[in-house]
């Protein structure tokens, strides 16, 4: 296993930025997490109205039928597109100055330099190979994600498990994306960026964009010094210091690089022709793309920051209390379902047992104790608009939720 010292990088403008974005997009979207999870009324949405990856597990619906699946948010959609712009002009810079995913591994990666003074670095004939496991896995996804319109990758992904830190799922329903969750954090205390470079969809689908893309890091070969200071700088181990442009798919555009020059004009973001952009406005304008598409979704309706109510939701299908059942969710508190259904809420004392001080509470959290999972409770409802005289003859556990959320 090959290792190498690790150098000191200058504090320039564009690390700052970076560092700052990534950290504020990080913090954000574990608060919207935990707030997913515990708040009440008007809680945030979940992780899979909040990453771009869905937007790519939804399209193959989108295109066949102009449905998203089950679970994923246009504000899905509209990040996958923010990422593809930024990949074509950019490279994969979505991966290094916005993905929260990604600053987690470099805050473990940052931890693991502090304990051992050096990152580590597979052997090449184990790297090389290892690095093509994530277009597998991208494959494979979209191929049985669009093939059965399920996300069928949701219960192993770190990504969704750390989404559910503050809920009692994380231990059930996520945990095997846990472990590998797990996996992930113990790798990039040693390796750089491990889950980037070896198994993130995300990444590989970006990658293929960025041969494409129209700016690039650059060597001017005149003004290199060879010092490799490039090399040891990158997180994903591209070789830059004798390269003319970095095309490789591995680099995520962080500037990391290009900071840490010390050869004026060597290394820079650069077009074919040789138009040039600073890093501190390379790293603003991805930002922006990100900022102005979002704002002006969320202006227009078009991105939804909070989980509607059933009440909401009965609203806009212009139901009555006699809606579609299939609008209560595992995330649907019995207060909500007594709001829009108008059954009285001493009727689910009666037939669960959930005393009036826990009906706040989302059937997902009740179903264990009470077993009112969402599947129950439709089919309960259902049997009292018929005849309300069910209540006295309910047996809770002959029907079974299928679904969380
Ligand atoms: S490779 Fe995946 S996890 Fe890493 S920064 Fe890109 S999208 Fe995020
Ligand atoms: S850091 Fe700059 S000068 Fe040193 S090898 Fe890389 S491009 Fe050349």
């Amino acid at each position: 296993m090959a290792f190498d010292k690790v150098p000191q990088q200058p504090r320039t403008a564009a690390r700052i930025v970076r560092w700052t974005v990534l950290a504020l997009v990080l913090t954000g979207v574990t608060a919207l997490a935990v707030l997913h999870q515990r708040a009440g009324i008007a809680k945030p949405v979940g992780v899979d109205a909040l990453c771009p990856f869905g937007g790519l597990e939804t399209l193959g619906s989108l295109l066949a039928n102009g449905a998203l699946i089950k679970r994923i948010a246009p504000s899905s959609v509209l990040l996958l597109v923010a990422a593809v712009i930024t990949a074509v002009v950019f490279r994969r810079a979505f991966c290094g100055r916005i993905c929260p995913l990604g600053y987690l591994q470099e805050l473990f990666g940052g931890i693991g330099k502090r304990v051992f003074g050096r990152r580590f670095v597979m052997p090449s004939w184990l790297d090389r190979p290892a690095r093509y496991l994530k277009y597998v896995v991208l494959a494979l996804i979209l191929a049985f994600t669009w093939s059965t319109g399920e996300l069928v990758i949701r219960a192993y992904d770190p990504w969704v498990a750390y989404n559910h830190i503050a809920s009692p799922e994380l231990f059930t329903e996520n945990l095997a994306g846990l472990i590998v969750l797990v996996v992930v954090l113990l790798g990039s205390l040693l390796y750089d960026r491990f889950f980037c470079k070896y198994a993130c969809p995300m990444g590989a689908f970006l990658g293929l964009i960025s041969r494409f893309s129209i700016f690039k890091v650059r060597r001017d070969a005149n003004a290199c010094i060879d010092c490799k200071l490039c090399d040891k700088a990158c997180a994903v181990n591209v070789e830059i210091s004798t390269a003319a442009a970095v095309a490789d798919p591995e680099c995520i555009d962080c500037g990391e690089c290009v900071a840490a020059c010390p050869a004026k004009g060597a290394l820079g973001v650069r077009t074919r022709s040789g138009s040039t952009l600073s890093p501190l406005t390379a790293a603003i304008l991805t930002v922006d793309t990100f900022a102005v598409l979002v704002l002006a979704a969320t202006a227009t309706g078009g991105f939804a920051w909070t989980v509607p109510t059933l009440a909401e939701s009965v609203a806009a299908t212009g139901g009555t209390t006699t809606f579609d059942t299939a609008l209560i969710k595992g995330s649907t508190t019995l207060a909500e379902v007594v709001d829009a259904s108008g059954i009285p809420a001493a009727v689910f004392t009666q037939v669960y047992g959930v005393p009036e001080s826990e009906q706040a509470l989302p059937l997902k959290e009740l179903k264990e104790t009470y077993g009112c999972s969402p599947g129950e409770v439709r089919a309960f409802i259902e049997a009292y608009r018929a005849d309300p005289a069910v209540a006295g003859t309910w047996a809770v556990g002959v029907f079974h939720e299928e679904e969380g959320e």
